[in-house]
């Protein structure tokens, strides 16, 4: 903890002092100059009264109240402060207690000295946390102030057009999570019980669980070291070998792993060959470049998701593409519980409850507009680490092919040393305030998934996504990530690796 008051105690601006004869109107436009996102509302002696947030003036106007009233309506409220001998230490503890993020000080005679933010006591720095716009806000609101709060409405509709229109690609159809995309992208595809799906072993286990949930059978392809995404070598063995048992998949996952498209013309060309789907997993991709067209068109169907942690979000959600009307009308089907167009409620066949709400889209609608920015701002990131961690040549990071633009969502890298315990390095990382990961865990490789079959990128059995786990690391990456945070992370992980 910084013990150096200087640093985080800040001082209070002008514009960030209310008085009660303000009106709610006054209050907001300090609120926006000051851009502090905390007033202090102070009696005639400078004496705090209370904090004043951007919540507090949106629910004193919705219990009536207009924006030429004064700051009289705002009830009494006993204000979180702390004092001049507090440390550091002690105002993260209240702030984290009180879930706030800002404190401020008094004097011994109750006046306001400074403030404390956050983000200059809070040491952490996490993975790839949310980063909003400045539209969202005004998008969840309309969905309130119409009350349109329901899995349909003019959000959900608009979210859906802009990301197609984005994306370039015909149809789109938002549900409640990305997981729920590839399982509807598979439903619609046709696969049922024990019918056979390839998938991507090095990802994340999401893209792998709709295959059970449909009861059919996994069977996992290696990665290439070009991309690290799915081995056309590979992939070109395991269909030779359905083939022979007479018996081929229904369809193929190909994941973009970290945000790198996957080398399509090679899977596609072996895919159509068969005359096999693919299903385009680009949770981690939206945004990135495959040649001349977006990530997430390239498969017959593509899936985007919103969770928390990656490029854009709505808190959690997904998006389903493809440019064939059919597949789209029936994903959104069957994510409205198979309804069928009568008056009444008539069901032919099982459907689900995986429509994304009109609040949700509405976050989503707004992180669409900064989805350039954040891209950039994680390619950035990525930039970045390779400069800081130039001298470091044991760090190997993930390759961009050169078939398009990486989102970079993580910034991702091998740590080539000789006995290398990666579990180690995130431990120490971690041990400084750090979140780091190591990459995915293979799927052939997790317990649930041991049972199904595995094709290696090599003939000989060696298993290049199993090296990758031995070694590879994922930094926080977040969009809003500072130049001093990551100075942290590189001076961290050289120590970490060079003790
Ligand atoms: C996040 C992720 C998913 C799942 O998306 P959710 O919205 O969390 O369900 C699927 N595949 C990959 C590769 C992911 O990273």
């Amino acid at each position: 903890m910084d013990n150096n008051k200087s640093n985080w105690l800040k001082t209070i601006k002008n514009d960030q002092y209310i008085f009660r004869s303000d009106t709610v109107a006054k209050a907001y436009e300090n609120l926006n100059s000051s851009a502090k996102g905390i007033l202090l509302l102070i009696d005639s002696s400078g004496m705090l009264i209370r904090t004043v947030t951007d919540g507090d003036l949106r629910r004193l106007l919705l219990s009536g109240s207009s924006i030429n009233d004064t700051l009289s309506l705002l009830t009494n409220q006993e204000p979180v402060v702390a004092g001049t001998e507090d440390s550091a230490s002690d105002i993260l503890t209240k702030m984290n207690r009180f879930q706030i993020s800002q404190i401020p000080i008094l004097s011994d005679e109750k006046k306001p000295i400074g403030i404390v933010y956050r983000q200059h006591i809070d040491n952490k720095i996490l993975l790839s946390t949310p980063h909003m716009g400045d539209m969202e806000k005004t998008y969840v609101s309309k969905a309130f102030s119409t009350n349109w709060v329901a899995p349909i409405g003019p959000n959900l509709d608009a979210f859906e057009i802009e990301l197609a229109n984005k994306m370039q690609v015909r149809y789109a159809v938002a549900v409640s999570s990305g997981t729920a995309a590839i399982h509807l992208a598979l439903k619609v595809l046709g696969v049922e019980a024990n019918d056979i799906v390839f998938c991507s072993s090095f990802t994340f286990i999401a893209s792998a669980n709709p295959i059970i949930y449909l009861g059919a059978k996994p069977v996992f392809i290696d990665s290439d070291e070009d991309t690290w995404n799915m081995s056309p070598s590979a992939l070109k063995r395991a269909f030779l070998d359905a083939e022979s048992k007479g018996k081929l998949p229904k369809a193929v996952v190909v994941v973009n792993l970290y945000g790198q498209s996957a080398n399509y013309q090679k899977i596609c060309e072996i895919c159509d060959h068969y005359q096999v789907a693919i299903v385009e997993d680009a949770a981690e991709s939206l945004g990135a470049t495959y040649n001349d067209r977006y990530s997430g068109t390239i498969g017959r169907i593509g899936i985007y998701s919103f969770n928390g942690n990656k490029i854009i979000t709505t808190s959690g959600g997904g998006m389903l593409v493809t440019n064939e009307k059919e597949l789209a009308d029936k994903a959104k089907f069957l994510s409205t519980q198979a309804r069928e167009p009568v008056p009444w409620y008539e069901h032919k066949e099982v459907g689900y409850n995986y429509r994304m709400s009109n609040i949700l889209a509405g976050v989503g609608l707004g992180q669409l507009k900064v989805l350039d920015k954040r891209v950039e701002a994680r390619r950035n990131v990525f930039e970045r680490y390779v400069e800081l961690l130039s001298n470091s040549p044991e760090i190997k990071w993930m390759p961009e092919a050169n078939f398009g633009q990486s989102t970079r969502w993580l910034s991702t890298a091998q740590i080539d040393l000789p006995g290398i315990n990666i579990l180690l390095i995130t431990k120490i990382l971690l041990s400084h305030g750090i979140e780091c990961r190591q990459v995915w865990k293979p799927l052939h490789l997790q317990p649930i998934f041991k049972k199904y079959k595995y094709f290696t990128h090599a003939k000989n059995g060696n298993s290049i996504c199993d090296n990758l786990f031995k070694n590879g690391i994922c930094l926080p990456s977040s969009s809003h990530l500072t130049i001093e945070q990551q100075r942290r992370v590189a001076d961290s992980l050289k120590s970490a690796i060079k003790p």
